[in-house]
C-alpha cells in the first residue's frame, strides 16, 4: 500500500495501517527541514495523538500551550475561542515541521518505509486497472 505525502493525513494513515499490519510506503517530497504553515492545534488533538499512541512523543516536541485562540475568518469581526473550560485542556502551538517529522518517524517506527524526498509524479491507470507510479528521488 502507498501513501502519497507525508503531512499529517499520510504520516496518520500510514502509521494506523503499519499498526494492523499492512505493508506501507511512505513517498514524502521533503525533508522536513522548512518551515510549514498550520502551527495551532485544538485540545481535541490530545484524544487524537493519544489515539495514534504518539502523545508521549508529541509532548518531546516541546509544544507550547495555548489558553484560547482567536480566528479572524468567517464571521466579519473575530472569534475568541477560550479553552481554560475544555475538557481535553489547553490547546497547543507547535513547530509544524517537528510535528510533522514526528508523526512520519512514528509511522516509519511501527513499520512504514518512509522514502523523504522524493515526489510523486505521474500515476497513470494502466489498461490491466493497475495503477504505475512516478516517484522523482530528490527534493528539498
Ligand atoms: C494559512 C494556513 C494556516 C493554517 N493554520 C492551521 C492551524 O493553526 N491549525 C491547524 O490545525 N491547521 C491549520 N491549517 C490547516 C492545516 O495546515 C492542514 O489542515 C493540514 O496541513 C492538512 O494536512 P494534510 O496532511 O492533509 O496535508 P499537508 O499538510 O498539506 O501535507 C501534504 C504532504 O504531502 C507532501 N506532498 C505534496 N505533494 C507531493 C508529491 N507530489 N509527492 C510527495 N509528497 C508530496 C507535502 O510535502 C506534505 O508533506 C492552516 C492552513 C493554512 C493554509
Amino acid at each position: 500500500m502507498l501513501v502519497a505525502g507525508g503531512g499529517p493525513a499520510g504520516s496518520a494513515a500510514a502509521l494506523d495501517l503499519s499498526r494492523r499490519g499492512l505493508s506501507v510506503a511512505l513517498i514524502e517530497q521533503e525533508k522536513y527541514q522548512t518551515p510549514r504553515i498550520g502551527e495551532t492545534l485544538p485540545p481535541m488533538i490530545r484524544h487524537q495523538l493519544t489515539g495514534l499512541g504518539v502523545w508521549e512523543r508529541f509532548l518531546e516536541c516541546d509544544p507550547l500551550e495555548s489558553y484560547g485562540i482567536q480566528t479572524a475568518w468567517e464571521t466579519p469581526s473575530p472569534r475568541y475561542q477560550d479553552f481554560l473550560h475544555n475538557p481535553y485542556g489547553c490547546g497547543w502551538h507547535v513547530d509544524r515541521a517537528r510535528f510533522d517529522a514526528m508523526l512520519a518517524s512514528a509511522a516509519a517506527q511501527a513499520g512504514a518505509e518512509l522514502v523523504a524526498s522524493a515526489r510523486i509524479g505521474l500515476c497513470p491507470k494502466r489498461a490491466d486497472g493497475h495503477w504505475l507510479l512516478e516517484a522523482v528521488q530528490g527534493g528539498t
